[in-house]
């Protein structure tokens, strides 16, 4: 199934083909410090396929903190979270946020918390490898 998802102005818009049961997909709130002030809840899939669309790219905030290993992007025009990215070994991983998504049905949402502080470099870099999304394409400028 074919999931919609975009930033509340439309900036930062994605589109990601769910490989697998649209009815079973992962919530996880986040409790890193940046997630919880932005009640950021992420969901991926690693065998789904990613696009997304970004039409002003100078409205586009990258935000990285902590380990610097993951990539937020902010839409500096409606202050939206889509998605987070993390580049391992030249290869582009992300997650996309649950609120964002708007063609879901939230009983379809199956929410946890997850916290990861106190995980080293090499560890989370290996899990983002096995769950996040591994097809991902950024179309910059995109009408
Ligand atoms: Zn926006």
């Amino acid at each position: 199934m074919l999931l919609n998802g975009k930033c509340h102005c439309g900036n930062i818009a994605f589109e990601l083909e769910w490989g697998g049961n649209p009815a079973e997909i992962p919530a996880r709130a986040c409790g890193c410090s940046f997630c919880v002030k932005h009640g950021g809840v992420w969901t991926s899939n690693s065998k789904s396929r990613l696009v997304v669309a970004i039409r002003d790219t100078s409205l586009v905030s990258k935000y990285v903190f902590g380990s610097r290993t993951a990539t937020f992007h902010v839409c500096s025009r409606c202050g939206a979270v889509p998605l987070v990215t993390s580049e391992i070994a030249n290869h582009l991983y992300a997650v996309v946020n649950v609120n964002v998504l708007e063609n879901v049905d939230q009983s379809w949402l199956h929410r946890a918390t997850a916290n990861f502080d106190g995980e080293d470099v090499e560890s989370r870099l290996a899990r983002r490898e096995r769950n996040w999304i591994a097809d991902v394409r950024i179309a910059e400028g995109a009408a």
